[in-house]
């Protein structure tokens, strides 16, 4: 069974636009001028793996109805009904109006699951109009540009913790609706942000392995899975869908993106198939915890960097595993080595678990979950306003921000706003001015401070008043 999703918004959000976008073809008409007609309607739409229906809403804006506002308001709301979760859409761009709290009233009172969708946030500024989105109440602000494409894979994930996963992929077609409904709204991120929800290790972990052709993916993987069972698919303790496989590491739950070409490779034990960019990328997206396998004899090439730097970019977090260890001579050397260079060549996440495994000899793969099971943690981890404020007082005292054409800049406070990576909201009084190295001493003295070694951590700035 599908779901319906309606997108709700005042005019020229860029309703149409999304609608397009996970539609997939040019149906509903995009216009510029607010009030274009158009008709409400309901089309298959897929968004990766998530397969749903969209209501198309944009008729609301019908020019000819008698009283707008009353026509917006019941559209809105027969819209709302029909569905099971809403994209709430604003415009980051121009940030928020009046418009936008009256909807977003409707979309609260109604109590189904809500995913807040930042629109148009390619465009200079929207940082601003993201951030504002907060005071919706409505959860946590998915940055996305549907013209452009971008924000998809967060909008995918955004939909999963809004719907659970048993709804979000149709497999609980007797689940409790209003119980789901009413768990997913709990379980937004913004219900108290002095709370620091225990980490929850019962859910599936998400994993993903990538690295270049050769290095010992397939290797790992039937290491890990066990090869018996990977070659002969679903049985007790092992089930897959297209793109993943379930299993469960000494008893913790794990999902494993899978590629057809690693399990074509593994059934025939034929050595040309390599993992194609278009599957790394999809693998990255998928996961929260992605595994680097680099050939320990020739590591760290440009290919692997880019890989690093793209996992960290999309915020998921890295784990190095040096494969080929039992091929090593001088092992400590060589590790003392390659950890110092991971530090280096990847200082965007300080702190990256970087493990030496043997993928044929079973050697080294309980250190690999642990330190992925441990990244996880630290990728989930929330730090209450009250530890983030005391440490920013000794930043205050220590390493103020500097002054910029004559005037001290100031921080006022900082929150966390979110998790899965841990991103911060620091507010000050002139965002525009803060240089870019002052926020980078920020985010590492954050790492430090909190013991977040790893993961991407995000930061941003808010005007103060
Ligand atoms: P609707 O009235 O909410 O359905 O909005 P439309 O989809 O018609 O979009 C309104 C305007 O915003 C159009 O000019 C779109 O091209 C523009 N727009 C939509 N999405 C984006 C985006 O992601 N970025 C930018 N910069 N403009 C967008
Ligand atoms: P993939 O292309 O990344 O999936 O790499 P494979 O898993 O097919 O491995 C490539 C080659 O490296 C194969 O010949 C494997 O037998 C070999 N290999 C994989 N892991 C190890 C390891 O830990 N030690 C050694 N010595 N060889 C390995």
């Amino acid at each position: 069974m599908t779901f319906k999703v309606a997108i709700i918004g005042r005019p020229n959000v860029g309703k149409s636009t999304l609608f397009n976008r996970l539609v997939g073809r040019k149906l509903a008409l995009v216009d510029d001028t607010p009030g274009v007609t158009r008709d409400r309607r309901v089309h298959a739409a897929k968004l990766y793996d998530l397969h749903f229906d969209v209501i198309d809403t944009a008729g609301f804006e019908d020019a000819a109805a008698s009283t707008l506002p009353g026509r917006m308001r019941a559209q809105t709301e027969i819209a709302i009904r029909e569905a099971d979760l809403i994209f709430f859409t604003i415009d980051a761009k121009s940030g928020l109006m009046p418009d936008d709290k009256t909807f977003a009233e409707i979309v609260r009172k109604s109590g189904k699951p809500v995913v807040v969708v930042a629109n148009k946030a390619e465009a200079r500024g929207a940082q601003g109009g993201m951030l504002e989105a907060w005071e919706l109440g409505l959860g946590e602000p998915i940055p996305v540009s549907a013209e452009h494409g971008q924000g998809l894979p967060d909008l995918r994930d955004a939909v999963i913790s809004a719907l659970g996963e048993a709804r979000a992929f149709g497999e609980d077609e007797d689940a409790d609706e209003e119980a789901a409904a009413s768990e997913a709204l709990i379980g937004e991120d913004i219900t108290d942000p002095d709370a620091e929800p225990s980490y929850d290790d019962t859910k599936p972990m998400r994993i993903a392995v990538v690295g270049r052709p050769n290095a010992g993916k397939s290797t790992l993987i039937n290491a890990l899975i066990g090869e018996e069972r990977l070659l002969t698919g679903p049985e007790a303790g092992i089930t897959r869908d297209s793109i993943s496989v379930d299993w469960d590491w000494h008893g913790r739950r794990l999902k494993l993106f899978d590629t057809a070409g690693m399990r074509r490779k593994a059934r025939i034990h034929e050595k040309l198939e390599v993992m194609s960019v278009q599957d790394g990328l999809r693998a990255i997206r998928f996961a929260e915890i992605v595994i680097i396998v680099l050939d320990a004899t020739i590591p760290f090439e440009k290919q692997d960097l880019q890989i690093a730097d793209l996992i960290i970019r999309e915020g998921r977090a890295p784990v190095i595993a040096f494969n080929k260890w039992d091929m090593i001579d001088h092992p400590q050397e060589l590790l003392a080595e390659l950890r110092e260079k991971t530090e280096r060549l990847l200082p965007q996440a300080r702190g990256i678990q970087a493990v030496p495994v043997s993928a044929e000899t079973g050697r080294g793969l309980d250190k690999l979950m642990d330190a992925v099971i441990r990244t996880h943690r630290v990728w989930n981890s929330r730090v209450s306003t009250g530890k983030l404020n005391r440490w920013l007082e000794g930043i205050l005292a220590h390493h103020p921000p500097p002054a910029v054409a004559g005037r001290r800049l100031k921080i006022k406070y900082v929150t966390q706003a979110k998790t899965r990576p841990p991103g911060f909201v620091v507010s000050c009084s002139r965002p525009d001015a803060m240089p870019q190295s002052y926020v980078r001493y920020l985010s590492n003295s954050l790492r430090e401070a909190f013991d977040m070694p790893g993961v991407p951590i995000r930061i941003a700035l808010r005007t103060s008043e």
